[in-house]
């Protein structure tokens, strides 16, 4: 099964083709290196169309493969447009191609998606069936980091004061 049967060869978008993007996908892949260290980044590769359309541009994994459906030029015009629009495509490749849900709210184990938060694109998640357990804000898309790695090291921590 793959979707891009009909479709030529991809070419990998380069950079500066799509600056917002670039900036958009950079974010999202301090995510993926923060949550599945062993995957390689993301990367925009395009599908140039028939003579009369603009290229389509995915959100692939690192060997090429894309889900979902193609980013929007439109719907791209500011910062957290496009980071909201590749958060959202990138969620979707990464589901569906690596066949996991990505990515995973730590408390509730379920895979969150992009909202935007008082303009700020964030990761979403419904939360816990139970009562008393809502749907809740895990971080602003780019930071997972925070959530899925230790306190560094230099930041300074309270000393134990001992006496001597
Ligand atoms: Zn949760």
């Amino acid at each position: 099964m793959c979707a891009f049967f009909s479709r030529p060869e991809p070419r990998l978008v380069l950079t500066g083709d799509y600056p917002l993007w670039d900036e958009a996908l950079a974010v999202v892949n301090r995510d993926l290196a923060a949550t599945l260290p062993d995957q390689r980044p993301l990367r925009l590769i395009a599908y140039a169309d028939s003579a009369d359309l603009d290229e389509q541009v995915f959100v692939a994994l690192s060997n090429g493969e894309a889900h979902g459906n193609s980013l929007i030029p439109a719907e791209a015009q500011s910062a957290a447009e496009a980071l909201m629009a590749v958060a959202d495509a990138a969620q979707e490749t990464v589901t569906e191609r690596l066949w996991r849900a990505w990515p995973l709210c730590t408390v509730h184990d379920l895979g969150m998606h992009p909202r935007d938060t008082d303009g700020r694109p964030s990761w979403w998640c419904a939360g816990g069936s139970r009562h008393g357990d809502p749907a809740h804000v895990r971080a602003a898309v780019g930071e997972l980091d925070t959530i899925h790695r230790p306190r560094r090291p230099h930041r300074k921590r309270p000393k134990d004061r001992r006496l001597r």
